[in-house]
């Protein structure tokens, strides 16, 4: 059989390197997305590093808030290295303020960022998917998608229409051999999380009942699960993955 091909998008972030190698020593053809505003060399030194750890992971760079770019991105990934057979929607910003104060651009950025992208990147990749009888699509949502958070409307919103996407396309695939499930990690201790003050960490800690943060290889773990030959028959659920948080 052909190696299977997985493009994780926002694949050299925090949880996006992490899902990258487990996805690379799983033995799939890893691409991995990126966008630093266009700062290829940012791109090619992580790669590298990748490389100096023994994960070889192919890159690709699109803005994902612009569709063309996205299709652009695809079509040069099919072209090059063949259709994906796995996608993990992982790229994700945010753009936190009182929903007093938010900007039309704070909503409009993030939605197109966390939700749109998920649309267009998955509508040209989900084509080759039914047409091989194959695909894994994983959705990384949020626990504050579930719950939403003070000072998150516009991400809350996104991470939400994940749910409603994710469930709604399982339908219309479930035949095709292709399953499409979200995972909501809780706090995952990335640089995002570890950079705010000491003082905000603790009290985001007291919230969680396990008393620690998430690591991104455990969300990594649960990536390799849902796209195994093991996970064939789940499709349309969500996988929270936050140390016990409750969530509807
Ligand atoms: P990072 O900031 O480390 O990663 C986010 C990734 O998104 C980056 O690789 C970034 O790429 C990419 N990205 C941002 N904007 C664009 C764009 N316009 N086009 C293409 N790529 C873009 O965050 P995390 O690893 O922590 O988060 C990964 C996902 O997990 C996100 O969707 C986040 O919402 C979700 N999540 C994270 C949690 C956490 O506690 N960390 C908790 C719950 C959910 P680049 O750097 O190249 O610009």
């Amino acid at each position: 059989m052909n190696q299977r091909v997985a493009l994780v998008t926002g694949g050299t972030g925090g949880i996006g390197t992490a899902i990258s190698r487990r996805l690379t020593q799983e033995g799939y053809r890893v691409v991995a997305g990126y966008f630093n505003r266009g700062n290829h060399e940012k791109a090619q030194l992580w790669q590298l590093q990748q490389r100096e750890a023994g994960f070889l992971i192919d890159i690709s760079y699109a803005d994902l808030k612009d569709p063309e770019s996205c299709l652009a991105c695809y079509l040069n990934i099919r072209e090059t290295i063949g259709p994906v057979d796995i996608l993990v929607n992982n790229a994700g910003i945010t753009q936190d303020s009182s929903f007093k104060k938010m900007t039309f651009d704070q909503w409009q950025t993030v939605m197109d960022t966390n939700l749109t992208s998920v649309f267009t990147m998955t509508q040209r990749v989900v084509q080759d998917m039914v047409e091989r009888s194959f695909g894994r699509i994983i959705n990384i949502s949020s626990v504050n998608g579930l719950r939403g958070r003070f000072g998150q409307t516009n991400y809350a919103a996104a991470k939400a229409g994940m749910h409603g996407f994710s469930k709604s396309l399982a339908f219309e695939v479930a035949r095709k051999g292709v399953t499409v499930n979200t995972i909501s990690p809780g706090y995952i201790a990335t640089d995002m999380i570890m950079s705010v003050p000491e003082e905000v960490r603790n009290k985001i800690l007291a919230e969680i009942p396990m008393g620690r943060f998430g690591e991104a290889e455990e969300v990594a773990a649960a990536v390799a699960f849902l796209v195994s030959n093991d996970a064939a028959y789940i499709t349309g659920a969500n996988l929270s993955i936050n140390g016990g948080q409750h969530t509807y």
